[in-house]
């Protein structure tokens, strides 16, 4: 079995870009080649804007690579809740780009001739326990103009009390696509983005200049201003894909706490997910082992092809941050904190910032603004983070385990991925110190190791 790499990455040659070596200028910088930042370079060339794409590693190597590409305007049960504190403008809105997301990418693939595996196929929340949940969600989301329906049954080998069914959805292959989307625009990889003042931005081996710069790397690595280090968290969710499975016509989500599953097949294997847990609050039993378990009782004939993982930045009221980066930097965007749902979320925030950049359209108005603030959501999960945060840079202090390059915070060990974990913020290294996600910009110094 294949474990660590997705079944996106197999077979793939990606195109190599080469690394940015010199001092330049553009109208727009996009910093970050996952897919949030390569739609959004791509929507911002299409109208004229010279633009260069600034990215790490390889382009579609973050998050991006080990998605399960699902791409729905079903978030899990989201729409009762964004009503309750959102409104009907700010839910509709929510929904409406998210729709809105779907048709985009279905008018790119079929405009770029893109062979990615794109599908359109309906999308179910499943529960086994909580039917009246799915009949709120349901009015909730009919409320917004979403036709659904629930029903009592479903392909699934699993006996369950109700699924919501949201009709004309989508899956695709993440890096079929994002390759073939990247073509055409200007890139450069491996090429980290060290710091940026007002429009300059400095790498390694060279620098641009540009009035536009789009944060688009995952987790926004500058602290202040901006302050997303305190707004959100990360949590990590675990994927396999399964050969000798049932193959499904829809895509499946289950609601219920630890019975929760994620489904969907992908040519003749079959991809389920779950497992989430806060990235460095590891779980007491390996979350792969539990998958496979679970698999083997849905499918008893499957046999494991790939197990892979990722994490996603999570806010407090599950709704991203797509606008200015701060009001103190002017010609500053950000697109993050995509909840797990970062397909439809990246389409979105690249029309979105395309909008607000060239059409000057304020977006103070937006539920994706990051200039909101929920009194009833965020001060409660900031004093839960802060409070998290306190703990592990007493513990970092007063203890021997490695500190995080971020902020100097505590790093827990993951046995089963075999990695230190910053618990407060998401950072991952591997065992040797390499930076495996940030917010960290840097590899990992051990204790008793040299700079
Ligand atoms: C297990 C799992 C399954 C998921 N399944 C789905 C799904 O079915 N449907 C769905 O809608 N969403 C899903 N998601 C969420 C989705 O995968 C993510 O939201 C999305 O991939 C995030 O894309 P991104 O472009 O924001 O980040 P990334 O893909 O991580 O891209 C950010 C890029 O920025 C680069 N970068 C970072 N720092 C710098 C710097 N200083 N300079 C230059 N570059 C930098 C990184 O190298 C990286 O390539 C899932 C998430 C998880 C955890």
């Amino acid at each position: 079995m294949n474990k660590g790499k997705s079944i996106w990455q197999e077979q793939m040659k990606p195109i190599e870009y080469p690394r940015l070596s010199r001092t330049m200028k553009r109208e727009a910088v996009v910093i970050g080649g996952g897919l949030a930042g390569i739609l959004t370079a791509y929507f911002l060339q299409s109208r004229g804007m010279d633009v260069a794409v600034l990215e790490a590693d390889r382009i579609g190597s973050g998050q991006t690579e080990n998605t399960t590409a699902k791409i729905t305007i079903q978030h899990g049960a989201v729409y009762h809740k964004l009503l309750s504190w959102f409104g009907k403008d700010g839910a509709g809105e929510y929904a409406r780009r998210n729709q809105q997301a779907i048709e985009d990418y279905e008018q790119i693939v079929q405009k770029e001739k893109i062979d990615c595996d794109f599908k359109r196929l309906p999308s179910f929340l499943y529960t086994i326990k909580q039917r009246e949940i799915l009949r709120q969600e349901e009015r909730a989301a009919r409320s917004l103009g979403i036709s659904c329906k629930v029903k009592g049954d479903t392909e699934l080998p699993i006996e369950i009390a109700g699924a919501l069914e949201f009709s004309d959805q989508a899956q695709f292959h993440p890096l079929k696509f994002l390759t073939a989307v990247s073509r055409g625009l200007e890139i450069y990889e491996r090429t980290p983005v060290l710091k940026v003042e007002g429009n300059r931005i400095f790498t390694p081996r060279g620098g641009v200049l540009a009035q536009t710069i789009v944060f688009a790397s995952h987790y926004p690595f500058i602290n202040r201003p901006g302050y997303y280090f305190m707004r959100m968290h990360q949590e990590r969710s675990y994927a396999a894909a399964l050969e000798n499975a049932q193959p499904l016509e829809g895509m499946y989500y289950g609601i219920d706490q630890d019975a929760g599953w994620s489904f969907r097949s992908e040519q003749d294997r079959l991809i389920i997910g779950g497992g989430n847990h806060r990235t460095g609050d590891m779980p007491e039993e390996d979350p792969y082992e539990k998958l496979l378990a679970a698999s083997k009782e849905f499918w008893p004939g499957c046999r494991p092809a790939a197990c892979w993982s990722a994490q996603d930045c999570m806010t407090a009221d599950q709704v991203p941050f797509i606008g200015r980066f701060s009001r103190r930097t002017p010609g500053w965007y950000v697109a993050t904190g995509f909840n797990k749902w970062g397909m439809t979320h990246s389409m979105a925030a690249a029309r979105l910032l395309t909008e607000e950049i060239l059409d000057q359209q304020d977006e103070k108005e937006s539920i994706f603004s990051p200039r909101r603030f929920k009194w009833s959501k965020e001060p409660f999960s900031m004093l839960r983070d802060g409070a998290i945060t306190s703990k592990n840079l007493f513990m970092a202090w007063a203890g021997a385990s490695p500190k995080c390059p971020h902020l100097g915070c505590r790093l827990d060990w993951n046995p089963f991925e075999k990695t230190w974990e910053c618990q407060c913020h998401g950072s991952r290294f591997d065992k040797d110190g390499k930076l495996l996600a940030g917010p960290a910009q840097t590899r990992l110094i051990q204790k008793g190791e040299k700079r």
